[in-house]
């Protein structure tokens, strides 16, 4: 089932991801989840087939397109390349850019954003700290003016691509406490004091890399300031808002390969002298996964429009993120136990799946952070 919102440009756009995913991740997929990397080449190789611009304006160097592009983009390179880590990891830039892109100057996009799209670069966010994630008017990274430069020093964690990255768009204190003494500045990959301090083991999305930062007197020049100075806490909170739809939209693609992989089992598997299928309790699991995939699909895609007819959709991005989190855990439960033994090996997709689901009630605002969202827009 596609979007509503989808036109012949999405189908296109699918058409070509698919594409590229059934070609340069599905045959490695697995493989690259279990050695916990995939190709550093895979993000020059995505660069150059035009999947890495879609959703930037062609001044940067991007395809043009909206965040309802990026949605269907990514949901075919999860179905079609089954490997949500290798995606995800992929994608680090698509939370490290757009603040650039929309605060930075023209010689910040060229700098930073163009060689990501055009070559390949590799870009990660930076926001959450050992201390915490959650209360990003906390963090506590510090950049002390010095001249042209901010002497910058502190830690970032959980961060993805964080160990390849070739620079992280990062949150840093240059002001007194709270939300308005925040900045964002662009630490490149090789500064004296940038080091990558850990790479870090996790349930799911393996085949990402996720690290922890740490920076240790890092001089790093004014100019890589994004935007005004203490003025990052607004370009953050916007970034989340969209951040959250695209993990929206990753839920509703992992369910949906995992809704498909459980069809295919239950057709396949026989018990008791008749296929899975042939059992009503499959049928309603079934039917129940096809339910939830579509309302969650109905409600990201309306958020998704909203957005981009300019509303105020912060609570409905925050609902949606819930709703498709829920769903996905789920969905994916669910396909574990129609695959039975074999669901619970590490061969099978849905085992996979069901890890790689567990992220997305805790990335980008955890689940009681979108209810705290929800709770202000509401105005209880
Ligand atoms: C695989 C992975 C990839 C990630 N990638 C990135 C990345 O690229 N860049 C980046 O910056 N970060 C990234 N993160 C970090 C992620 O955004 C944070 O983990 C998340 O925001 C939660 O922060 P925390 O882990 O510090 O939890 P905490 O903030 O310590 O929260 C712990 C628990 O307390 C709850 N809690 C906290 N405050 C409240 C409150 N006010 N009301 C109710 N409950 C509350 C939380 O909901 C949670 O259940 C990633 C995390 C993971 C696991």
């Amino acid at each position: 089932m596609a979007y509503l919102f989808e036109t012949e440009e999405h189908a296109a756009i699918r058409a070509t991801a698919r594409r590229f995913a059934q070609a340069q991740i599905a045959p490695h997929g697995a493989e690259w989840e279990e050695a916990e990397e995939f190709p550093v080449e895979l993000y020059r190789i995505a660069a150059t087939a035009g999947l890495t611009g879609i959703g930037y304006p062609e001044r940067v160097g991007g395809q043009g397109g909206d965040l309802s592009h990026v949605m269907v983009a990514c949901e075919e390179l999860v179905i079609a390349g089954r490997s949500v880590g290798t995606v995800v990891g992929l994608g680090s830039h698509g939370i490290a850019l757009p603040p650039i892109v929309r605060f930075g100057t023209p010689e910040q996009c060229e700098r930073f954003v163009r060689p990501c799209l055009a070559d390949g670069k590799i870009a990660a966010l930076a926001i959450t700290e050992p201390g915490g994630g959650s209360d990003v008017a906390a963090i506590a990274t510090r950049a002390e003016l010095a001249g042209d430069h901010y002497v910058i020093t502190g830690a970032k964690t959980f961060i993805t691509s964080g160990a390849r990255a070739d620079f992280v768009t990062a949150a840093v204190r240059t002001g007194g406490p709270g939300h308005a003494g925040i900045s964002l500045v662009v630490i490149e990959r090789g500064t004296p004091g940038f080091e990558v301090s850990k790479k870090l083991k996790k349930t799911g999305w393996w085949a990402s890399d996720t690290a922890e930062l740490r920076f240790d007197a890092c001089r790093v020049p004014i100019a890589n300031r994004i935007g005004p100075e203490n003025g990052a806490f607004p370009m953050i909170m916007m970034n989340f808002a969209n951040e959250r739809l695209m993990l929206a939209g990753q839920c509703v693609a992992i369910a949906e390969l995992a809704y498909q992989e459980s069809i295919r089992y239950a057709r396949e598997r026989s018990a008791f002298g008749k296929p899975l299928t042939g059992f009503q309790v499959t049928r309603h699991k079934l039917a129940d996964m096809a339910s939830r995939i579509a309302a969650a699909r109905a409600l990201t895609g309306e958020a998704v429009t909203r957005v981009l007819r300019g509303e105020q959709a912060a609570g409905l991005a925050a609902m949606a993120k819930n709703i498709a989190t829920d769903m996905c855990s789920f969905v994916c439960d669910q396909a574990v136990q129609i695959h039975g033994g074999y669901g619970y090996m590490r061969e099978t997709l849905v085992e996979r799946l069901y890890r790689d689901a567990r992220l997305y009630p805790i990335g980008g605002g955890t689940r009681e952070i979108m209810n705290e969202v929800i709770a202000k827009t509401e105005r209880y």
